[in-house]
């Protein structure tokens, strides 16, 4: 079909131009020499949420496994000082943003490549999309000669850009997390609102703006299990990755239930709850550093009374309860969903790809798996079997299924040689270095204690994913 100003043509219309659209392209014009896509994204530039992102943000995890495989991200430093010292570097959001800016135009510059930002895809159509130039209004026809391939199925979703669930009166002060730097005065006391990682960062954020504990309350619906930094480094300290890969395994096999799991885990120093005393069911695959922690245990002034159901000017109202509050209370709205709570669907369909998460924790990575796998296997269901989905977890209760599917699926990947291969090269596997220092005792021991475990672990985790679904 020749491109008119209504239509176009493309082998792929790739629906997101976020870090999985991008990541998924890069991999792509790589493993498929003849492959030509068009990435579309309502944005008004590519790097999805990012271009959202409250001001403080930075990676949680570290840079060097981030991104595309084509593109470094940062240098791969350790950090001396500061909170993140002895990790390795996290970019902040601006570094992000600067360096999805670098991806899509290096991408462009390939030829084939086209991303057309302020365009909104319509509708589920396949073969024939339409899309929507949000400047002007036009609408044009995509053929798309191979694949739809959707990368907003696990769309994040941010404050600045989601409608909190509760009711405000006009008396009451809330401001979204990205209008807390503006906001913030000196005789301001802050009631932070959310139990997730966004909710941390602003607690963390007022902190380091000396803002003194005592007036800053945390209002959190649930108690979070987060992970420790030191357990998702790689490179030169990828040995506290397999370590931690190998307390997993070690705790799973044992696990009398999912309670124990986590008591497990936590004995090991696999996961920290900031107030030991409370029951945390929350667990989203966060992490945090040491610093941070002590950091956070500052704030006394917990709220924990289930959802906010309204704000008034002199008191906040729960479902279990209510809080005071007072004019000089600043409401900051760390509420959004942040990871999708999408359901697992097939990763490929007929004439569609589905992206979404293979091996836990690892977005980018699990982007540019799914393009070798559409480029380098001829069948749907050879492609499903090596990239079975994994949702995103939420609470406890996910732990057992998430860690035993990625533990199944990298079993798969070693049996297959070019697959193995990508996996042991791409700048997007954490476990990247895990062969140059194999030779380490302390490695050795963690690959030797994974080892014994991990067919157990699966095993029980089977049972205790029936119990927790019954
Ligand atoms: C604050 C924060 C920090 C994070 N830090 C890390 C980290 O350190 N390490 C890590 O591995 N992960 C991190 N994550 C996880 C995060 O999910 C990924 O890093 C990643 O950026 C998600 O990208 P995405 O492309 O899947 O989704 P998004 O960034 O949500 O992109 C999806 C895009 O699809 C577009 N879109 C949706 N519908 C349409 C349509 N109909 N037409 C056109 N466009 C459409 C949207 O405009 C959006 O830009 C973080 C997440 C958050 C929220």
């Amino acid at each position: 079909m020749p491109e008119t100003a209504d239509s176009i043509a493309s082998d792929y219309l790739v629906v997101g131009a976020g870090a999985s659209g991008l990541a998924f392209a890069d991999a792509l014009i790589q493993e498929d020499p003849d492959a030509e896509l068009t990435l579309v994204d309502r944005r008004p530039g590519p790097g999805g949420h990012w271009l959202d992102a409250y001001p403080f943000v930075r990676l949680h995890t570290p840079s060097a496994y981030y991104g595309v495989g084509s593109l470094p991200l940062g240098k791969d430093r350790i950090d001396e000082t500061g909170e993140n010292a002895g990790f390795y570097e996290r970019a902040t959001g601006a570094e992000v943003r600067d360096y999805f800016a670098e991806v899509a135009s290096r991408l462009e510059r390939s030829g084939r490549v086209r991303i057309l930002t302020e365009h909104e895809h319509l509708g589920r159509g396949e073969s024939r999309a339409q899309i929507r130039d949000l400047g002007t209004g036009a609408v044009r026809e995509v053929e798309v000669r191979r694949k739809l391939v959707d990368a907003r199925y696990l769309e994040v979703s941010v404050p600045a850009t989601h409608e909190p669930s509760f009711e405000v009166a006009p008396d009451a002060r809330l401001v979204p997390v990205n209008d807390l730097p503006d906001a913030a005065g000196p005789e301001t006391r802050y009631a932070v609102i959310g139990s997730g990682k966004t909710a941390v960062d602003a607690c963390l954020w007022l902190l380091e703006n000396d803002v003194e504990p005592d007036r800053i309350r945390s209002v959190r619906p649930r108690e979070h299990w987060f992970h420790h930094r030191r357990h998702y480094q790689p490179l030169d300290l990828v040995g506290e990755t397999m370590e931690s890969i190998s307390f997993d395994a070690e705790a799973a096999a044992q696990a009398a239930d999912v309670e124990d799991l986590f008591a497990r885990l936590e004995d090991s120093g696999r996961v920290v709850r900031l107030d030991p005393s409370a029951d945390a069911t929350m667990y989203r695959v966060t992490m945090l550093s040491p610093d941070e922690i002590d950091a956070l245990r500052r704030i006394e002034d917990v709220v924990r009374l289930g959802h906010v159901r309204r704000i008034e000017g002199d008191r906040i109202v729960l479902q279990q309860g209510e809080a005071d509050a007072g004019p000089d209370v600043l409401h900051v709205d760390c509420t959004a969903v942040g990871l999708s709570n999408a359901p697992a669907t097939p990763v490929f369909e007929d004439g569609r790809i589905v992206l979404q998460q293979v091996r836990q924790n690892s977005p980018s990575f699990n982007a540019a798996l799914i393009a070798f796998v559409e480029a380098h296997r001829d069948e749907d269901a050879e492609r499903n079997r090596l990239c079975p989905p994994n949702p995103y977890p939420s609470g406890i209760g996910d732990w057992p299924g998430l860690s035993r599917r990625t533990w199944e699926v990298e079993q798969r990947w070693l049996r297959e040689p070019d697959l193995a291969r990508w996996i042991g090269e791409t700048r997007l596997n954490l476990l990247r270095a895990l062969p140059e220092h194999a030779g380490e005792p302390a490695v050795q021991a963690s690959v030797e204690r994974f080892l014994q475990s991990v067919g157990p672990a699966a095993e029980r985790m089977r049972e205790l994913e029936k119990l927790e679904g019954e």
